[in-house]
């Protein structure tokens, strides 16, 4: 039987026996916080890219000055 270890180099803290997961508490917290963190980010991006693309397409087809 061998103690696990968080798998962050950084951590490294023994892990409670029968953890199902490689991380530690505060190790996973800190990953969800930086996913959340990246989704908004790139939640935003999208968000931002995709009004912008709207309205190019708006502008290209709903032209009030069409001759
Ligand atoms: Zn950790």
């Amino acid at each position: 039987m061998s103690q696990k270890l968080c798998k962050n180099k950084k951590c490294q803290r023994p892990l409670p026996e029968g953890y199902k997961y490689k991380y530690c508490e505060h190790c996973r917290s800190e990953r969800a916080q930086q996913i959340k963190r990246a989704g908004k980010a790139a939640l935003g991006v999208v968000v931002m890219v995709g009004g912008t693309a709207v309205t190019v397409l708006t502008k290209g087809k709903i032209n009030p000055n069409k001759k």
